[in-house]
């Protein structure tokens, strides 16, 4: 399958992550965690990996252990952490592939090590610590016993220590502030202890741009990765390029006269003789059953009229040259005209994450550099 062929499909441009990964590098300068949790923020999870490590990222890091181990399957050699919840049952398989867990209260990391007892290789982790995001890890007063606890845990390796801010994307949030020095305080209490793990992070994209004191040893690089904005509060500084685009095909048009229903429920009605559209993609896709989506055809922006699972329906006025076959932009640009992850965003009342997260795993992605096109209306060569 190629882009020649796909009802619908994202195109990933490789060398923007490539690229974004380079200015982070740049930015920060510090070693890169490149985060793909999400099936790497739905751009698709062994690809990006590849790439990133490719791109000089040291580590990478996730949130199932599913998604390590299919990098693992995948020939992906470089260190992986998984950031979440594992069942303590599976330590020992995530030893055996040098997959490094989250250790982030005494139970938990006592169960880790009770399962691992007997094991041929230690199991690595890395130890949370709660400095306000009040999810995961242990306070920071007790940090120094918590690494002192894993330190003597038999089977256990501790090899990072790490914490993540809660308000990192509203721009000089008093939390960030206060969550940093908590962190700090923290950082030279393990040192003086001589505890200090060898890798220790705090910083997910917002705060890797915005708060230099936080960078530490490595960064946990997501959106900002993708070439998207942590928020409109903490924009990407210049030299970023989004990776994703989204896009279908016009499949059928269907001539109508006034007073027809269209699609499920007749939500729309024509009001006159109209040309309805019908382009491949859907809720199964990824776009949601909600108002306000839009797309691009022949460089216009158009309102979607009706949404299945498979397919959508628009109408094809603003655009009388419009031919079965032609391509429809869902995020991406057309001629003059763009839809971003953000645009979507508003209209879902959500954030560019969870918009691009949301691409279903059965859209196929593709190469944008090693595919072929098909359509007059495309900017790509
Ligand atoms: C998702 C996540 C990140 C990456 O966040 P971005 O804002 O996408 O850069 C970093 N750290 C943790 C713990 C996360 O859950």
């Amino acid at each position: 399958m190629d882009i020649t062929n796909a009802a619908t499909w994202l195109e990933i441009k490789r060398a923007a992550i490539t690229n974004n990964i380079q200015r982070l590098r740049q930015i920060t300068a510090t070693q890169i965690m490149a985060v793909v949790k999400g099936n790497a923020y739905g751009h698709g999870l062994v690809e990006v990996s590849r790439t990133a490590v490719a791109a000089g990222a040291e580590w990478l890091a996730l949130a199932r252990l599913e998604e390590a181990q299919l990098l693992r399957e995948n020939g992906i050699t470089a260190p992986i952490l998984v950031m979440t919840y594992t069942h303590p049952s599976r330590a020992p398989e995530a030893a055996r592939q040098g997959i490094t867990l989250t250790a982030y209260n005494p139970q938990q990391a006592q169960q880790l090590s009770d399962v691992m007892r007997g094991s041929q290789q230690p199991l690595m982790v890395h130890a949370k610590i709660n400095t306000g995001m009040n999810r995961l890890g242990v306070l920071p007063e007790e940090g120094p016993d918590f690494l002192h606890l894993l330190k003597t845990l038999p089977a256990l390796q501790v090899t990072g220590m790490f914490t993540h801010f809660a308000c990192a994307d509203e721009l000089k949030h008093p939390t960030t502030a206060r969550q940093l020095s908590r962190f700090q305080t923290l950082v030279q209490a393990v040192e003086k202890a001589g505890l200090r793990p060898p890798l220790i992070h705090a910083s997910s994209s917002a705060a890797m741009l915005y708060e230099n004191e936080a960078r530490f040893d490595i960064v946990r690089a997501g959106i900002a990765m993708y070439g998207l904005q942590p928020s409109s509060e903490t924009p990407l500084p210049q030299g970023f390029e989004p990776a994703l685009s989204w896009k279908a095909r016009l499949v059928a048009i269907n001539h109508l006269p006034p007073g027809e229903g269209v699609g499920y429920n007749h939500r729309y009605f024509t009001t006159k003789n109209e040309r309805i559209g019908v382009f491949s993609a859907g809720y199964g896709d990824g776009v949601r059953r909600r108002p306000g989506n839009m797309i691009l055809l022949g460089g216009k922006r158009l309102k979607v009229i009706g949404i299945c699972m498979d397919q959508c329906l628009i109408n094809l006025d603003e655009v009388p040259a419009a031919q079965v076959g032609d391509e429809v932009v869902l995020i991406g640009r057309q001629g003059e005209a763009s839809i971003t992850p953000e645009d979507i965003a508003a209209a879902w009342q959500t954030t560019n994450y969870e918009v691009v997260t949301g691409l279903a795993a059965r859209v196929p992605r593709l190469d944008r550099k090693s595919t072929r096109l098909n359509s007059s209306h495309t900017d790509i060569s």
